[in-house]
């Protein structure tokens, strides 16, 4: 009921944002001029903000109003990115999810209507690489975006940076060597790999399942108390103040987010 008035607020947000001039530092250079991004998205209003705001930025766009539409494009046009709303007249967004992720590692971020993070949730274990909750503003949207095609362009086997560094924390991935504002750390084993996850996912929400699942191994996606307690522990060594954490970002009901230099 209420979406519609938020989603409102939201794109007058937006077009302060995108207002002439004041975007040029926030274009995405890594992923060049091109990169085509298709949206599937059935709300015309929603789509359009989309499409305007990702153009204005120099990014391609291609629409699809429907599931099938953009199954469709998916496969004809080869995009870059697909912007992927949750709830679609004819196909579930997870249904589109599963059946891209059939045959594409195309990187997907989900938009989803607040209150459902379930779904989210279902959807990022299907394999989207993100998401989006309405309304959300530009500056989010863009950030995901520019997330993923910084991934993109970091996923080449083997050429990857050994070394992470965001504000007082510095991993030296190769050495194994966790340096808190100027101070080495120790971690047990499960912290470093689950903090080594983190980072190699580092800007993107890794859901407890995906966390189990990396850290623990596949028999453990029940436990996700065992997420939360190793997230507490590592606070306690890497964050300022535990309580306020600036690195290790909860994102409610989904998982954890590393916080991308
Ligand atoms: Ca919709």
């Amino acid at each position: 009921m209420g979406s519609k008035d938020q989603w409102a607020i939201s794109k007058r947000r937006g077009s302060d944002e995108i207002a002439p001039g004041a975007t040029a530092s926030s274009v995405d250079s890594s992923a060049g001029p091109k990169a085509t991004i298709l949206i599937i998205e059935d709300e015309p209003p929603l789509q359009n903000f989309l499409n305007a705001t990702l153009t204005s930025h120099r990014y391609k766009t291609i629409a699809a109003l429907t599931g099938e539409a953009g199954l469709r494009h998916a496969a004809n046009d080869q995009p870059d990115l697909i912007i992927l709303d949750l709830g679609l007249p004819d196909l579930d967004g997870v249904e589109v999810t599963r059946r891209i992720r059939e045959w594409s590692a195309i990187p997907i971020i989900v938009v989803s209507a607040r209150g459902k993070e379930q779904d989210k949730v279902v959807a990022l274990d299907a394999g989207a690489d993100d998401y989006l909750t309405k309304p959300f503003s530009v500056g989010e949207l863009l950030a995901r975006v520019r997330v993923v095609f910084r991934h993109l362009s970091a996923a080449k086997p083997d050429t990857g940076e050994s070394l992470f560094e965001n504000g007082d924390l510095r991993v030296d991935l190769a050495r194994r060597e966790v340096i808190v504002r100027g101070e080495q750390k120790h971690l047990t084993p499960n912290e470093y790999r689950l903090l080594a996850v983190l980072i190699k996912n580092a800007g993107r929400v890794m859901t407890h399942r995906q966390l189990l699942r990396e850290v623990w191994g596949p028999g453990s996606a029940d436990e996700n108390h065992y997420i939360r307690v190793y997230i507490n522990q590592l606070r306690e060594k890497i964050e300022l103040n535990a309580a306020r954490p600036v690195h290790l970002i909860t994102e409610t009901g989904v998982g954890y987010r590393l916080a991308a230099p």
